[in-house]
Parts: C-alpha cells; sequence; structure tokens
C-alpha cells in the first residue's frame, strides 16, 4: 500500500484549484500528495466563468472578459455596467494543461485510476481504486455522494442545465464588447428558461440555452430552442457549429457538507461549493480550497464550512420560487437586476454582501412568490 500526505480524488475545478494552491505553498513543500482522476483531463469538457475585481490567479489563462453585460427580461434591456469587476472565461482545458505542466516536476503524483471507496479510519483514511489501495491523513473527494440526486423529495432540488453551442457566421453579428447574462426573450413554456451568450468576437460566439428547473428535458428540446434563438432573436441564417457544451448543475439545499468526516473532505460539487441561487462554483473552488489549506496549518480537528449561515437561507427561499413557482423566474430575476446595482448583486452571490444590501435586495424581490418562499421556507424551520 502506498501511503501520502494527502489525497485528491478528481482533478476537476476544484481537485486542481486545491492542487495548485498546495503547490503553490511552502507549508507543504516536504508533503507528499497525490491526485487520482479517472479521467484523462485532455479534453475540453466546459467552460467556466466568473467575476472577479481586478486582477486574478487565472487571467493568464482566460480567453476573453468583458467590462459590460446585459439581461433581458420583461421585454426590456438592463444594463450591466461592471466598473470595477471584470467578467472572464476560460476553457477547462487550458486550466487542465497549467495544472499538467506546473505539477509534473513537483512533488504532487498524478495517476490515472477510478476510485471505487474511500473508508476513514482511525489514522487517516484509505483510497481503494481499480488498480491500488492508498492510504493518506487527509482525503479530498470530489465524487459526489450516491444519495444525491435531482429527484430526491427530501431536499429542495432545480437544476442549471443547458445545451450551448460555440457558433461562428460569416459577417459581423455579435457585440463582442457585451456578454449577456440572461435573455428570456424566448423561453420554453413558462419555465425559468433563458438565453446565455458569450461573444469571443464579432463572428464568434458560446450561445446556451439554460434552464433553472426540477426537471431535465430531451436533447432535441435544447437544440429546437438554441436554433430558434439564433435565427428568430439573433436574425442569423448561416453558421456553424464549432464545438457543443452541455452541464447540469445542480442548485439544491441538499447537505453536501454532512459527508465531510474527520479525514475525509468533499469538495467542489460534491462539498457543496456550487452556489445554490446561481450554480456558479469555479471561483467558490479557489476561496475554499485556500480556506481548507488555513483549516491544514492550523492544526484544528475538524474542517468546518465558513460560509455565513444567513445565504443558506436566502438561497433556500430562491430554491423555494423556484421549485415551487418556476414561472416566476423571469420576474424575479428581472427585479434583482433591475433594482440593484450589479456590484451589490456580485457581493450578494459572492456572500461578501453587508446586512443592508441583503435588506436592500431582498426588499427589492419581494413579491406574492417571493413572501410565499420565505413563509414555506419558515414554516419548515429556517433549517439551513
Ligand atoms: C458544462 C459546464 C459548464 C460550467 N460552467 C460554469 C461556469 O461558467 N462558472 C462556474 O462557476 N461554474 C460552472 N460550472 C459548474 C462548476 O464550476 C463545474 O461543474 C466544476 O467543474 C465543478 O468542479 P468539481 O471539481 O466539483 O467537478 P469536476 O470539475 O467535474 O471534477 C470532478 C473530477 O472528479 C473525477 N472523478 C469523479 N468520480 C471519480 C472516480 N470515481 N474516480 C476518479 N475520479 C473521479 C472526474 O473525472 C472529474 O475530473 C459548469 C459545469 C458544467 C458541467
Amino acid at each position: 500500500m502506498s501511503t501520502y500526505d494527502y489525497i485528491i480524488v478528481g482533478a476537476g475545478a476544484a481537485g486542481l484549484n486545491l492542487a495548485l494552491a498546495m503547490h503553490a505553498d511552502a507549508y507543504f513543500k516536504d508533503n507528499s500528495i497525490l491526485i487520482l482522476d479517472k479521467d484523462a483531463k485532455d479534453k475540453n469538457d466546459r467552460t467556466w466563468s466568473f467575476w472577479e475585481k481586478g486582477t486574478g490567479h487565472w487571467d493568464h489563462l482566460i480567453t476573453k472578459s468583458w467590462e459590460k453585460g446585459a439581461v433581458k427580461a420583461n421585454n426590456e434591456t438592463i444594463h450591466l455596467d461592471l466598473q470595477n469587476y471584470t467578467y472572464k472565461t476560460l476553457k477547462s482545458i487550458k486550466f487542465y494543461e497549467f495544472a499538467k505542466q506546473t505539477l509534473k516536476d513537483s512533488v504532487i503524483d498524478w495517476k490515472f485510476e477510478n476510485v471505487e471507496k474511500v473508508v476513514q479510519n482511525s489514522s487517516g483514511a484509505a483510497v481503494i481504486t481499480n488498480l491500488e489501495t492508498y492510504e493518506a491523513s487527509f482525503v479530498f473527494d470530489s465524487r459526489i455522494p450516491s444519495s444525491y440526486s435531482l429527484t430526491n423529495v427530501n431536499y429542495l432540488n432545480v437544476a442549471q442545465h443547458f445545451k450551448g453551442w460555440v457558433i461562428e457566421t460569416e459577417t459581423d453579428v455579435f457585440d463582442d464588447t457585451r456578454f449577456i447574462m440572461m435573455d428570456y426573450n424566448l423561453k420554453d413554456g413558462d419555465s425559468t428558461s433563458f438565453t446565455y451568450i458569450l461573444p469571443f468576437t464579432k463572428r464568434l460566439a458560446l450561445v446556451e440555452f439554460t434552464y433553472f428547473s426540477p426537471e431535465i428535458v430531451e436533447d432535441s428540446t435544447y437544440d429546437f430552442y438554441l436554433t430558434k434563438y439564433i435565427k428568430e432573436q439573433l436574425h442569423i441564417d448561416q453558421f456553424e457549429i464549432k464545438e457543443t457544451e452541455k452541464g447540469v448543475i445542480p442548485m439544491t439545499n441538499f447537505p453536501f457538507e454532512d459527508f465531510d468526516q474527520k479525514h475525509i473532505i468533499k469538495i467542489g460539487t460534491a462539498g457543496g461549493w456550487v452556489k445554490a441561487s446561481s450554480g456558479y462554483s469555479f471561483k467558490n473552488c479557489e476561496r475554499k480550497s485556500k480556506n481548507i489549506i488555513d483549516f491544514l496549518k492550523s492544526g484544528k480537528e475538524f474542517y468546518r464550512d465558513k460560509t455565513p449561515k444567513k445565504y443558506k437561507h436566502y438561497d433556500q427561499i430562491f430554491l423555494e420560487v423556484l421549485t415551487k413557482e418556476n414561472h416566476f423566474g423571469e420576474e424575479l430575476f428581472y427585479r434583482m437586476y433591475k433594482n440593484n446595482s450589479i456590484q451589490t448583486i456580485f457581493r450578494f452571490l459572492d456572500e461578501q454582501s453587508s446586512f443592508s444590501e441583503d435588506l436592500k435586495i431582498i426588499l427589492n424581490l419581494s413579491s406574492s412568490p417571493f413572501i410565499k418562499g420565505f413563509l414555506r421556507h419558515l414554516k419548515a424551520g429556517f433549517n439551513a
């Protein structure tokens, strides 16, 4: 059996953010670290976007960034002037390649194996793969617990599910200075569904038809709405599909943190790092990796997530609305973007807003479905 100080299961956004942060920190220079993944991580399997202030860790890897955006809802265009924030996009393959290159000659081993089981013992945990068994003092595990499911009625479950095409056109059609966060001009019936656009150039853009809804749709449904949106909203007749991406991101109050043990810490989506009301998590992978590093240095016995409780309550009210009154999504996000500055919204979603900012956002969202969602949350015991 091979023994390491730390084992990271999963070389995705969370695992690699953590591995790169450990690699960059002299505290871990004498430690042995192993990364295990069942996938070779040699394909561009997703595009990660996030906002941040000023320069960031991954600026040398980003494909494109924007200082302006827009939300289109209720037949109105709300212009977002990001000011001190920038919205950035990064192709996952660039991140994987950078991580492989950076960690190549380091103390960190990277193996291509399928993890079948992680079991805690008295001094650490054992990781059983299809090929070997490893031991470590701490295991950081990005496998989603098998008890999580979109159909689990014990929790509020919405998914951010989408399909996107990177399309190329023959003429200039896109305003590449402005990304579209949400365009509700085309919806699938009454559902919270919209189009998200990242214009890389005037002729190349990612166009994604997205739902925040409790049920997944057939592949052909995304294709139908993508084609319709491109033709009727963007007025494009001729285009070539250069890439396709699909995803299902949990937006839920499922208690991922409950699966943490003394020597096994769940990370990424499996650790509840996805913001339940927005579906974003890439930036959280950077922040929460730092929290884990602080914990390892602290010598404390148990890792505890530092998210202030109030945000769990806010997220739950959003989930109450989206699960029970999904038709209200357009109005909900319209009110949010119309009545608050984008800087306040980013701080709120980053869980860094002040109480007065929270109150302003909540009052602006105040409506019958939102109040009913609040009351249902209250009735459910305000458990977060
Ligand atoms: C298509 C798509 C686009 C997204 N876009 C954004 C975005 O723009 N902004 C944003 O903030 N978030 C986005 N997300 C959400 C989130 O950031 C990503 O899902 C992110 O990759 C989650 O990180 P993770 O490490 O938890 O999971 P992953 O990145 O999926 O990594 C998990 C890793 O674990 C490995 N693994 C799983 N099981 C095993 C096993 N048994 N043995 C060994 N290895 C295993 C997998 O192969 C994988 O490499 C997107 C998600 C998807 C699917």
